[in-house]
């Protein structure tokens, strides 16, 4: 019974030493050392293992909120909005807030799936091979189907072979560098994104 009264006592001593008000109450750094208990103390910065903070644009959707990304070792650790943005000015919704999630998920797509012509297997195969292929496959298309002129001399530079369908993750500027780029670089026509925001 003793040692039961003596602990509660010590346990009442401990909460009254650890108890902030009367401290903030007594003035001084009312915010401050004050305002700390014995395990507030022991809280660490949330980014204080971080060594490098690069910026990046959430992937998404179109509104293009920026990111800072932080990094310990070249491996991100937390991601959040960046306060310089007028677009989201250091907010992200909670899908923006879990790219930390998606970029680290083991379960991340980083290879895609090619069936060849006629074949009846698909194939794995590495991002950079698709992206060559993509290319290779464009240029040979816009030299076999590029028109100059129609047969009534109207100048016309475009190509019917080829045709973008964008997502509704790209941002203005990068809808903006599609058409540079599809339209009056490669001459395509149909150029098109399914975002209506
Ligand atoms: S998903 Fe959310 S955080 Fe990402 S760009 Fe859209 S609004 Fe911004």
């Amino acid at each position: 019974m003793k040692k039961l009264r003596e602990s509660v006592g010590e346990r009442l001593n401990k909460f009254v030493e650890d108890w902030t008000l009367p401290r903030q109450l007594s003035g001084g750094d009312v915010y401050g050392e004050a305002a700390k208990s014995t395990h507030s103390k022991t809280w660490r910065p949330r980014l204080e293992e971080a060594d490098t903070v690069g910026t990046s644009v959430c992937p998404f959707c179109a509104v293009g909120c920026s990111q800072l990304i932080y990094a310990k070792d070249k491996k991100p650790i937390h991601i959040e909005g960046d306060p310089r943005s007028p677009v989201n000015q250091g907010t992200l919704c909670p899908k923006g807030a879990g790219t930390l999630g998606t970029l680290l998920s083991p379960k991340r797509i980083n290879k895609v799936l090619y069936r060849a012509p006629r074949a009846t297997e698909w194939e794995e195969k590495p991002l950079d091979w698709a992206m060559d292929r993509i290319a290779q496959l464009t240029k040979k298309t816009r030299d076999q189907t590029f028109v100059s002129r129609m047969p009534d001399g109207r100048t016309v530079n475009h190509t019917l072979g080829l045709a973008s369908l964008g997502g509704a993750t790209m941002d203005n500027e990068e809808n903006y560098l599609i058409k540079k780029l599809f339209g009056g670089g490669l001459g395509m026509v149909s150029i098109e994104n399914q975002a209506r925001i």
